[in-house]
């Protein structure tokens, strides 16, 4: 297989929207890159597919609370990164597929805010004996935005209701972002807002402790800059559509 042309954002990137399956995968998977965006005048929002009511160890807390927690942690991690907008679309953790349903609900979002960019995860399950070899809602978030970017939200005959009932008119997403992938083509120099990111990680108190990501985040970021010759930096898959 030949490697992946080399991308890098288009140009100008007015409003960009990140489509994660729980709170915190914004800021694990592109935190410093939505810091940096928004710091050059992009509008971002985003949109959380699941309640996240299942991410953690602690017996005594329910699904309801733990859902409320996260949701608060969430904006508060995205007023850290200068966010804007934040739509929980509520499909319960752990169970989502790339339905129907779930491609209309992300259409719906895209035509909304109409982002030049859309940041979402891969929709592949990696083989390659990375110990993440893929969450499930992981895989179904990034498969429906994938089908919703195209065709869907582009093609008025596609859930036709969303364009008779509610004005929708479709849209064009001109470059996609993947997190987690294991073969890159677009790096993004993060040495000005690293800081800002980790914050907006912590920021998530009932899921990461400090100690536990920084020194991890760092090093990371420095083994995806250092063979591009950026200090820092975060790696995504890059697909332009125009
Ligand atoms: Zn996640």
């Amino acid at each position: 297989m030949s490697p992946l042309e080399r991308h890098d954002l288009v140009s100008p990137i007015e409003r960009a929207l990140v489509v994660i399956s729980h709170p915190d995968d914004g800021e694990f998977g592109a935190g410093p890159t939505i810091a940096a965006l928004t710091a050059a005048g992009a509008r971002v929002d985003y949109v959380v597919t699941t309640d996240g009511s299942k991410g953690t160890e602690d017996p005594d807390m329910t699904p309801e609370e733990l859902a409320s927690t996260r949701t608060a942690e969430q904006r508060d991690a995205a007023d850290i990164l200068g966010v804007t907008d934040i739509v929980h679309l509520g499909y319960p953790d752990g169970y989502l597929t790339p339905s129907l349903d779930l491609r209309r609900d992300i259409t719906r979002q895209i035509r909304r805010f109409r982002p030049d960019l859309v940041i979402t995860q891969n929709p592949q399950r990696r083989l390659d004996h990375n110990p993440f070899i893929g969450h499930p809602d992981h895989l179904a978030t990034g498969e429906a935005t994938l089908a919703s970017v195209y065709p869907a939200a582009r093609d008025h005959l596609n859930f036709p209701e969303l364009w008779r009932e509610e004005r929708l008119e479709p849209w064009k997403v001109r470059q996609v972002l993947l997190t987690g992938v294991e073969e890159p083509n677009l790096w993004i120099d993060v040495g000005d807002t690293f800081e800002v990111g980790l914050r907006s990680i912590l920021a998530h108190a009932s899921q990461v402790k400090r100690e536990d990501v920084e020194e991890r985040m760092l090093e990371r970021a420095r083994l995806v800059g250092e063979p591009q010759g950026i200090g820092l930096a975060q790696a995504f898959l890059s697909i332009i559509l125009e």
